[in-house]
């Protein structure tokens, strides 16, 4: 993989965001341009410092017990469902199809308001798809730049549907919208669910690669004004820490989320792997890593729940993660996909994909992914959203579970 777009403080070329404020939506003043003479150091330190100021002002959720955060369902599916062609452009890029074309970025900010209003406390951006094995298909030459373009871009517009959220007059103002917190994705980088490809990838171009275009990804949400990082669906552990070897230089806080099932090179599910992933997290949050909670997502229910659940039965496991105050997140995949994943997942074939109608309901009221749902609060998971196919409806209805929780005090751990 040949790269023409190097870091920002580490050469003397590297893409340069001209932006005035994270903070303002002025998305139409975003350009990228080339900066061949700086060096990009007091930038990248001013960025850095802007992180930890944001860091130490709200990064943080105020959380007490067995409180349950909240998050959002599937974007990708929101897009498609709003308007976003799945064209020829769609298969080579997935859902990042809305952040190429600047015409469809006003349904990506409209489809974080859809998940703000059903009640999601965390809104992650939608740059999942933007990640080198799919950018190569459409920007052979310079996708790096574009990755930490649209990157940037994809924060940038959480940001404003947050803002759009929070002020009245707007006409889609919610209540608490201000405590929403903007989640920034760091995505696999070969493809979801498939080891044998990310293992591949490493042996050929080594783990400093793989840093190296995390880093740049980390920096670009930091510029687009994310609250925290999520690495989602990471293939491994290998994979995962790479990620969190980049997002350790920003100082925010990291949801690190592992593909749900831990599938190995072969596709097969490991669930009893999740305990070990559990101590490397502590062991990673000890040695001074900000893991504010380690999450299992995109696999089907079942396996997340099993995940969950060997963490549990690991004696002692919950209340040492506890004590680190790292959370369990899961939000699982709701798509009938289990024989495409079991035979190895490719992105780029996203034409047969339909709900499972056991979690979704012949009403779209997604009951039964609430009663996996309920079973993942009972399992110690305090971060519950939807993966693939989950819409605001799931949400809505999860919301609905823990607001009957909270008032009759029968869920939790
Ligand atoms: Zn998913």
């Amino acid at each position: 993989m040949e790269t023409l777009c190097a870091l920002p403080g580490v050469a003397a070329t590297h893409v340069q965001a001209l932006v005035s404020s994270s903070r303002s939506p002025g998305l139409q003043s975003l350009k990228v341009g080339v900066n061949k003479s700086e060096t990009g150091t007091s930038r990248t330190q001013k960025q850095i410092l802007r992180g930890k100021l944001r860091a130490a002002m709200s990064s943080s959720p105020p959380r007490s017990g067995d409180e349950v955060t909240l998050m959002d369902g599937s974007m990708g599916r929101q897009l498609c469902l709003d308007g976003l062609p799945q064209d020829d452009l769609f298969s080579k890029v997935w859902s990042a199809r809305a952040l190429v074309d600047e015409s469809f970025h006003g349904l990506i900010v409209q489809a974080h308001l859809t998940y703000i209003a059903a009640g999601s406390q965390t809104i992650t951006t939608s740059n999942y798809g933007v990640q080198p094995t799919y950018y190569q298909r459409v920007y052979p030459e310079d996708w790096e730049c574009h990755i930490y373009r649209d990157t940037e871009i994809a924060a940038r517009l959480a940001v404003e549907a947050r803002e759009k959220a929070t002020t009245a007059g707007t006409g889609v103002a919610a209540p608490d919208a201000s405590t929403v917190r903007v989640l920034g994705s760091l995505p696999p980088f070969c493809e979801s669910h498939r080891v044998d490809l990310f293992e591949a990838a490493l042996a050929e171009h080594g783990e400093d690669f793989f840093v190296r275009i995390y880093r740049g990804v980390a920096e670009a949400l930091v510029r687009g004004g994310v609250d925290a990082f999520i690495p989602e669906t990471m293939n491994n552990w290998k994979e995962a820490s790479f990620a969190l070897r980049a997002c350790r230089d920003f100082d925010l806080p990291i949801i690190l989320c592992l593909e749900g099932a831990l599938r190995d090179e072969h596709m097969r599910p490991h669930p009893e792997l999740a305990p070990s992933m559990a101590k490397l997290v502590l062991e990673e949050k000890a040695r001074g890593a900000r893991i504010e909670a380690l999450g299992f997502n995109c696999a089907p229910p079942e396996h997340i729940l099993a995940s969950l659940q060997a963490v549990k039965a690991e004696p002692g496991l919950l209340a040492s993660l506890r004590e680190a105050d790292i959370q369990l997140a899961a939000y699982a995949n709701c798509c009938d996909r289990e024989a495409v994943h079991n035979q190895g997942f490719d992105g780029s074939d996203t034409n047969r994909v339909t709900i499972r109608r056991d979690l979704a309901g012949d009403d779209n009221q997604f009951e039964g992914y609430t009663k996996f749902a309920q079973q993942y609060i009972s399992n110690g998971a305090t971060y519950i959203g939807g993966c693939c196919g989950c819409g605001p409806n799931g949400i809505v209805s999860i919301r609905h579970l823990i607001e009957q929780a909270q008032n009759s005090s029968s869920l939790g751990p």
